[in-house]
């Protein structure tokens, strides 16, 4: 297939009427340069301006047209001025409300004159009402009203919703003539791309509007399928890029492998091995690995880590772990010299709060080689952190950074000796359909089983109203011995207000129980603080631990077999998932108590009942997809990651094995569509191109 050079590819939006130098640089800032990219410059909704709706069969909450004639209009001072006009048609009255008018606009409101207005439906004191309406004086005849629903476009300041709708209109006028070329190899979708653009830019009145809000009609999932192709290429393109740049082949030292396993108190699951032979075979190849290890909490992963940094230590290279927290990276830091000081490997440690003199000597030690293994938070993508042969970089938790973050790391790599492999390990479970859009560019293992001798956590969901019974039960159990831990969540991301709710938390639980040792930990805390409240609780000092979402990820302290939640409405499903798997970690018998704060709201209540009904993290991860959204379950919303224009999850789910179909089709045979498409519809954020 050949690419056409011509066309409406070709025209700059400068050529449009209405579009100056000013303009034409505001949509350049948003990557519109020529007139084919605004007719790929989609709306996010429409409205229903096409029919009038009589006053008294609009509901509250509705986007309608009315038209109806002035009866009263008056300034009235309640807890704000505002200007209230009364409007009646055959059917009932209705009031438009404005808080912001001026003296001109209350005396066109004259009694007897009729008025066409567009506005949300609500109700007030006085009945339905309308705020700020947009509105017009209906003069002799009727107007016509709209022909197409109205597009609502995603926009930017300086560009007014009537700009894009104009722009789109005249881009749309050019389409029939210089139609844009499809992309998608023959024969891969009947529906037309210009009749799908024509579509979704212009609906007809008639359109089915369920369908269009749910991303299910024909059109939206033409595009959606040509969306998600061309992000699938544009990993594709990136994976190819790293291993063009070729990797240390570091080959399998099966002796040291095995002496190491022999040197742990258990064996390796089943899952375990199989995975660690995955790695082990791409560290042996001179192509950097990209593989993403996905395996629920207390799968095992560190081991799997473990034995992947053994290889590339073994083969003379240095291997970054990196983790999100500074609680996570010290949990790995305590395994890793328990597991690795025998075998005389030579260990760093990095974090934000390293500093002076011994953060320089830990830089010289990374620099000279002389640690093999280096530990660390983001603090080790900073600008002077040097190695020596850096051969593997482990990324744990990946949800929490983003491709560049991950891809900032690997750019350490020694110059000449090609990429450094990469492993990337996440207990979220990521759902298929996610992860094939998400990782394309990763190749995907999974640690799917648990060590032996785990117990199932049970769950159990209480109202909050019957806390006093919940605090009994609990000293209860730890009058038995048993370690608790008692989560304050609150949604403010703010680390005070979160260590105050804690704060608040112990002290009534310290009073309420002053026979148990109850301990507290916060992010607010110095880090020596927080370890040695930790180490209290892990010795079995403090019976119960009351603590933030900070014990989310890492925490590992065997005894503790109950955990107590308070709101976990405002969590999300897999981070619920994560703080639950801090139980259960060693033989007693497990619970989680879910103490909610009724009333729920429905999806919230979906939500917990998942979570009570299950401990699969797979399963756990498809509800928290159906239930909030792609960005919410990957955490990745700030880094642009799943910002599609059309496509969305799970409403475009079904089409993934088609994506990998033609994407594939399309590297094969028609190489020369892969740059056009991915041009096409991230050339604006260039977010994959470039990295
Ligand atoms: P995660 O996958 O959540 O990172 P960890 O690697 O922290 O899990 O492992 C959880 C716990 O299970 C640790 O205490 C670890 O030592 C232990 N563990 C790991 N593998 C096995 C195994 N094969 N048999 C028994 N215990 C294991
Ligand atoms: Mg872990």
């Amino acid at each position: 297939m050949t690419l056409k050079n011509s066309g409406i590819a070709r025209i700059p939006v400068r050529e449009l009427r209405g579009v100056g130098p000013r303009l034409a640089a505001r949509l350049a800032d948003y990557g519109v340069h020529q007139v084919e990219d605004l007719l790929f410059h989609l709306p996010l909704r429409y409205q229903d301006r096409t029919r009038v709706t009589p006053i008294a069969a609009a509901r509250e909450g509705d986007d309608v047209v009315v038209e109806g004639e002035v009866r009263v209009a008056d300034i009235v001072f309640g807890r704000r001025r505002s200007l209230v006009a009364r409007i009646q048609d055959g059917s009932g009255t209705l009031t438009l409300r404005f808080f912001h008018f001026s003296a001109a606009q209350k005396n066109s409101f004259k009694p007897g004159i009729r008025l066409r207005c567009f506005g949300q439906v609500r109700r007030g004191g006085s009945g339905l009402e309308m705020f700020h309406p947009e509105y017009r004086p209906l003069e002799g005849g009727e107007r016509a009203i709209e022909q197409a629903l109205t597009p609502i476009y995603p926009t930017t300041d300086g560009i007014g919703q009537n700009q894009w709708r104009n722009l789109c209109g005249q881009a749309l006028a050019r389409l029939q003539r210089e139609p844009p070329q499809d992309l998608l190899p023959p024969g891969q979708h009947p529906y037309d791309l210009a009749r799908a653009l024509e579509y979704l830019h212009a609906p007809p009145p008639n359109a089915p509007q369920q369908l269009l809000r749910e991303g299910r009609h024909p059109a939206q999932q033409r595009l959606a399928l040509e969306e998600l192709v061309a992000h699938n290429l544009a990993l594709q393109r990136l994976r190819q890029h790293q291993r063009e740049e070729g990797a240390p082949a570091m080959p399998l030292d099966s002796v040291r492998l095995e002496a190491f396993l022999a040197t742990l108190p258990f064996q390796p699951t089943g899952a375990q091995q199989r995975v660690l032979a995955e790695i082990g075979a791409d560290l042996a190849l001179p192509v950097p690995m990209l593989r993403l290890v996905q395996g629920d909490v207390g799968s095992g992963k560190t081991l799997v880590a473990a034995g992947a940094a053994l290889q590339a230590i073994a083969n003379g290279y240095q291997v970054a772990i990196m983790a999100p927290t500074e609680i996570l990276a010290e949990q790995h830091r305590a395994s890793f010299s328990n597991w690795f000081q025998p075998l005389s490997i030579g260990m760093e440690w990095l974090s934000g709060r390293l500093k002076g003199k011994k953060r320089e000597a830990a830089l010289q030690r990374i620099a000279s080689g002389e640690a093999d293994l280096v530990i660390g938070t983001h603090a080790l993508f900073q600008q002077d952190v040097r190695f020596h042969r850096l051969g593997l970089v482990i990324v744990d938790e990946q949800h929490r950074f983003g491709v560049h973050q991950r891809l900032a790391l690997t750019a350490k790599g020694a110059p000449g000796q090609g990429k450094p492999h990469q492993l990337v390990m996440t207990a979220t479970p990521i759902p298929r359909t996610l992860s094939m859009v998400a990782y394309a560019d990763l190749d995907c293992s999974v640690i799917d089983e648990l060590p032996p001798g785990r117990q199932a956590i049970t769950t159990v969901l209480i109202d909050n109203a019957r806390r006093d019974q919940v605090v009994e039960r609990v000293a209860a159990a730890c009058g038995q011995g048993r370690q608790a831990y008692w989560v304050c969540t609150l949604i403010e991301e703010s680390d005070a207000l979160q260590a105050q709710a804690a704060e608040a938390t112990a002290a009534e639980l310290r009073l309420a129980l002053p026979e148990l040792a109850i301990g507290l930990v916060h992010g607010r805390m110095k880090p020596a603080d927080k370890e040695s409240v930790m180490a209290a609780f892990k010795s079995g000092e403090l019976a119960m631990l009351v603590a933030t979402t900070v014990i989310e990820v890492g925490v590992d302290v065997a005894n503790a077999s109950l955990m107590i939640i308070e709101n976990p409405e405002r969590l999300g499903l897999a981070q619920l998932h994560q703080l639950r798997g801090r139980v259960g970690r060693g033989s007693a018998a497990s619970h989680c108590v879910m103490l909610y704060q009724a009333p729920l709201s429905a999806s919230g209540r979906e939500r917990l009942i998942a979570l009570r009904d299950s401990c699969d993290g797979f399963y756990i991860a498809e509800r928290d997809l159906e239930l909030r959204g792609p960005g919410e379950v990957l955490g990745t919303r700030q880094t642009g990651l799943m910002e599609f224009r059309i496509a969305q999850l799970p409403a475009h789910s079904h089409l993934l094995d088609e994506v990998q179909v033609i994407a594939a089709l399309i590297r094969q045979r028609y190489p020369e569509l892969a740059g056009a498409l991915v041009q096409r519809w991230t050339g604006a954020k260039q977010a994959f191109g470039n990295v």
